[in-house]
């Protein structure tokens, strides 16, 4: 069967000025390429296109991924010459070839009868190759199309008891199916790591389902880890060497910034001006550069962060710095509340201030940008955001399991 198939690249609008063009059959008409004969007939294909870097010969096996140069020439001028005879691990005799994207592999001699080897695109063939290399270079042994117990990996990489699958998922996949072949490499005690072409494969991080986005980019091959892109080699490489680990929270070892921010409140009884203060959220950077944060935004609480002994020092020294005095913190009663809250009240009068009035106020003097901010590293020492994890240099966030 031939394909007549027009180049994805010449179909771009951009190029043709697809937007000035009319529209329907007559332009498709005027650039579909006349066959025969046309550079744009595509070969038949054969109907199985698995590109194994892996090859048996004479019962050992070969990796192309990791023959030198001269290894490589040696073998293939052998295999031309019949001194050699390449199997793939299904049996089918097969020859050596070079991708377009440069990748030494091995091709099926016939295509028929094979199901062992998947259909793949040349990303995937060079996706693969990246990782053998990557897992070779961390020190890690590397089988691509290695085989086990109701799954084959792209890339399986060992060091002693530990092993690692790396999937290069080119097309879109369920959740459940990930979560399917995951369990099933986790009964054959591997862990496995998935790159993923498509971004919304990727889930909110879960430790036990470690998902990465990948993209072919100009360059190479780049995965993005939590924000961070790097290289598919370099991500291979991190996650071997526990370099990239899961972690729920972000903690840097200090406590978290505590964000207050000041503002004056002239007291509806006897007019005096005092300052009020609200800590309306705490943030924490970890070693890997993610910032998590935790909204404190509670009323009528009874142990609020703005009566802290360190805020509240803080506090009386930017009211004595700006020529205020600071509004008095303490238990009340309140009806409204049905109990006892700590809050603010009026240091000249001891009028209470209600909650509500001093939200309002605070919301409006932010919207105005009256406020004085201050950040006062008082808060907790670690803040849940489950994320993978980067070191960048400066560590792993500290393991929430110390
Ligand atoms: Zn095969
Ligand atoms: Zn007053
Ligand atoms: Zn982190």
């Amino acid at each position: 069967m031939t394909q007549v198939c027009v180049r994805g690249k010449e179909l771009g609008g951009a190029q043709f000025g697809l937007a000035a063009m009319p529209l329907g059959d007559s332009w498709r008409r005027h650039r579909t390429p006349a066959a025969p004969g046309g550079s744009e007939i595509v070969v038949p294909r054969p109907n199985y296109v698995g590109m194994p870097l892996l090859a048996v010969i004479d019962d050992r096996r070969v990796i192309s991924s990791l023959l030198s140069d001269r290894e490589w020439q040696t073998l293939r001028a052998d295999v031309r010459s019949g001194r050699q005879t390449v199997r793939l691990e299904c049996g089918t005799p097969a020859y050596l070839r070079t991708s377009r994207l440069g990748v030494r592999h091995f091709v099926h001699q016939y295509a028929s009868g094979c199901l062992d080897h998947q259909k793949e695109t040349g990303q995937h063939l060079f996706a693969k190759h990246v990782v053998v290399q990557a897992a070779k270079s961390a020190g890690w042994s590397a089988e691509p199309e290695a085989r086990g117990n109701g799954w084959v990996a792209d890339v399986l990489a060992s060091n002693g008891e530990r092993k690692t699958a790396f999937e290069i998922q080119w097309s879109t996949q369920t959740r459940a199916e990930y979560e399917r072949r995951q369990a099933r490499y986790a009964g054959s005690g591997i862990n496995g790591v998935w790159f993923a072409r498509r971004e919304r494969d990727v889930p909110y991080p879960r430790h036990d389902l470690p998902i990465f986005h990948m993209a072919f980019a100009e360059n190479g091959l780049t995965v993005t880890v939590n924000q961070s892109t790097m290289t598919m080699a370099d991500a291979v490489v991190a996650l071997l060497n526990d370099r990239i680990g899961f972690r729920e929270y972000v903690a840097n070892g200090r406590p978290a910034s505590l964000h207050v921010s000041c503002v004056d409140y002239p007291c509806y009884r006897c007019n005096k001006v005092s300052m009020i203060w609200d800590v309306d959220r705490e943030t924490i950077q970890g070693p890997c550069g993610t910032t998590a944060e935790q909204h404190t935004g509670t009323i009528w609480a009874k142990i609020r962060p703005e009566a802290e002994p360190q805020i509240l020092r803080r506090a009386n020294i930017e009211a004595e710095r700006i020529g205020l005095s600071s509004a008095t913190l303490g238990q009340r009663y309140s009806r409204t509340a049905g109990g006892s809250y700590t809050a603010f009240s009026c240091p000249n009068c001891d009028a209470l201030f209600g909650d509500w009035f001093l939200r309002s106020h605070m919301l409006e003097a932010r919207t105005a940008g009256a406020q004085l901010d201050l950040m006062v590293p008082a808060g907790r020492d670690r803040i849940s955001s489950p994320h993978w994890c980067v070191d960048t240099g400066s560590g792993l966030c500290a393991n929430s399991a110390g």
